[in-house]
């Protein structure tokens, strides 16, 4: 747990937090802000700032995690598509700097067209 992080507090616990599913090593919640209803993320329980900083075992265990809760959303939610995003350093767009993966379920009808 590293002081002041914000996600290893909901990771661990500490914070109350909307949690789809949770195991020894990861918590998926919903995001408070989300990009579309049900968006989800999934945290590690342990602090890495970002995807260079994350052993490749728990990687994979957090990608492997990524596609069984799409499945579930897919089910749930009967969304038409799934953005999986995972933001590293400021100028990508990361604002939370423990490593955590994006859901985010998208429906056809709000396609933006370009
Ligand atoms: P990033 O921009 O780092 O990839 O994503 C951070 C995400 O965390 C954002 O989508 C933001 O809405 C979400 N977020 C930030 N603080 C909290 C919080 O305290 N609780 C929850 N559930 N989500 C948070
Ligand atoms: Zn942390």
């Amino acid at each position: 747990m590293t002081e002041n992080c914000i996600f290893c507090k909901i990771a661990g616990g500490e914070i109350p937090s909307a949690t789809l599913y949770e195991d020894e090593d990861f918590r998926v919640i919903l995001d408070v802000g989300p990009a579309a209803k049900g968006h989800m993320l999934i945290l590690p329980k342990k602090h890495f700032a970002d995807i260079c900083e994350i052993p490749e075992e728990l990687a994979g265990k957090a990608f492997v995690l990524a596609k069984k809760m799409a499945e579930k959303m897919e089910k749930a939610l009967h969304c038409d598509g799934i953005n999986v995003l995972q933001n590293n350093h400021e100028a990508a767009g990361q604002t939370v700097f423990h490593f955590h993966i994006h859901l985010i379920p998208r429906w056809q009808k709000d396609k933006i067209g370009i």
